[in-house]
């Protein structure tokens, strides 16, 4: 069997669960599991809800429960045009929205939110996507059955960013998800919500659906994981730099995780870590153009140079120097224990005999680690740099790649290089203004002229 995921965008109005249905019809061959989001937009606007009503502006949150309302019932409408279901899943839509209400009016009352509450609101999303999206394959000729999620993606109570219990969800999946493939049939179920072992409702946290995907693709022990978006897959760079960026067929998903820190947002990988640990192949395919060959993430695809280049601004450059360094142990400790203290996280490193220097994001406040760090050496800070990045699993025992990105970047400023053991990329910190013009000469390096 397979577990294939459609994002908000995918069953986002009618034509998008049109093109959904058709997609999963083409494939009941495969036994999928469908796992769906909530129609695109709703869970921000589920969590202004939660947060309006909670300040007492009651009115303003029964107005926004209203428009909920009025687009998933226009939505069941169109889609189930005249069918003898029609009037059921309405009534249960809107006993749903109902139930809303009184919740938005619990919290104007109780006048506070915890993050168990926002979980109870944001839930609706896909509790309501979902026997929507059911009821419409139905109608369409695809034994379709509604799951609720809550029954088998079993978490903590860590409310927000609830934890998932693998076992239990493994255990639920058996009972609740194979009995319905056994008979040939589709089990529908909504992504991103869950329940703690007592049945309180939880979920994953924002774009939680890839990870319920990835999980429950791992309980099942899926053939594949696919995740249908509404983009054609990872590429070689953005396409908004490099317009002829090319799609990416194939990727391994540590390069993917590489990519992903670049802000490449197609999905982000630590959400299927699950399934690609066990070795099931996580796809990304366009719900727009279904035929189109999509990207393919596992762990063992063929090792190339370089896979894509990527990079970003708003970079600073921290570089603290001292003689002090030379011999004496626990000085890069003492520096990094700083930023351990102040929370920042490090995106790249490079150290010398004497001196260690960081990047980290410009918008950060650093007066005060600053301040600190001058106790281990002299200090210098360089502003408005960039980060362009190689990424590439064959980096490293190929020395040449590494002197083609440095010609290919000529005559700029390359203020600081690095390439870690594991070679899978290397990233070069140049001149801010200057990193999509570097992004283009490495691209056209290594994916536009011949190899
Ligand atoms: N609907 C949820 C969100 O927007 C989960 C998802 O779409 O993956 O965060
Ligand atoms: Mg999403």
């Amino acid at each position: 069997m397979i577990v294939a995921k459609f994002g908000g965008t995918s069953v986002g109005d009618t034509a998008a669960i049109e093109r959904t249905a058709a997609i999963v019809r083409g494939r009941l061959a495969q036994q999928p599991v469908v796992v769906v989001s909530a129609l695109a937009g709703t869970t921000n606007a589920l969590l202004d809800i939660a947060t309006q009503a909670a300040k007492g502006q009651f009115i303003v949150a029964i107005r926004g429960i209203e428009m909920l309302r009025e687009r998933h019932l226009a939505v069941v409408d169109e889609l189930l045009d005249g069918s003898a279901e029609a009037n059921d899943v309405a009534a249960d839509v809107s006993m749903l929205f109902d139930e809303l209400a009184h919740l938005g009016e619990a919290l104007s009352v109780l006048g506070d939110l915890s993050l168990r509450s926002l979980d109870a609101v944001a839930s609706y999303g896909e509790r309501l996507s979902s026997p929507i999206v059911a009821a419409a394959f139905q109608q369409r000729g695809i034994p379709a059955v509604w799951v609720d999620a809550r029954k088998v993606m079993v978490t903590d109570g860590a409310y927000g960013k609830a934890r998932p219990q693998t076992d239990a969800i493994a255990e639920a999946a058996r009972e609740h998800l194979l009995p319905i493939l056994r008979d040939g049939r589709v089990p529908v179920l909504g992504g991103y919500i869950g329940a703690t072992p007592e049945g309180i409702t939880t979920t994953l946290g924002r774009g939680g659906s890839d990870y319920s995907a990835a999980l429950f693709g791992a309980a099942l022990d899926a053939e594949a994981i696919e995740i249908w978006t509404d983009v054609d897959g990872m590429l070689t760079a953005d396409p908004r730099v490099i317009p002829g960026a090319k799609l990416i067929e194939h990727i391994r998903f540590d390069e993917a995780a590489e990519l992903a820190s670049f802000g490449a947002k197609v999905l982000h990988p630590s959400t299927i870590a699950p399934a690609v640990q066990r070795s099931i192949p996580v796809f990304i395919y366009n719900s727009h153009r279904p035929q189109a060959a999509g990207t393919r993430i596992t762990f063992d695809a063929p090792r190339l140079s370089v896979r894509a280049v990527a990079g970003r601004g708003n970079i600073v450059l921290v570089n603290v120097k001292s003689s002090l360094m030379l011999g004496t142990p626990g000085i890069v400790r003492g520096i990094f224990s700083v930023f351990e203290r102040f929370k920042l996280s490090v995106d790249v490193i490079a150290t010398s005999e004497v001196s260690v220097s960081v990047t980290l994001d410009a918008d950060l406040h650093l007066d005060a680690v600053l301040t600190e760090l001058r106790s281990f050496g002299d200090v210098t800070v360089e502003r408005h740099r960039g980060i362009v990045a190689v990424v590439g699993s064959g980096l490293g025992g190929h020395t040449p790649t590494m002197a083609r990105a440095l010609a290919a970047l000529g005559d700029m400023r390359v203020h600081m290089c690095s390439l870690s053991a594991s070679a899978i990329n290397l990233t070069l910190i140049v001149d801010g203004d200057q990193v999509h013009e570097a992004m283009r000469r490495l691209h056209r390096a290594f994916f536009e002229e011949a190899a």
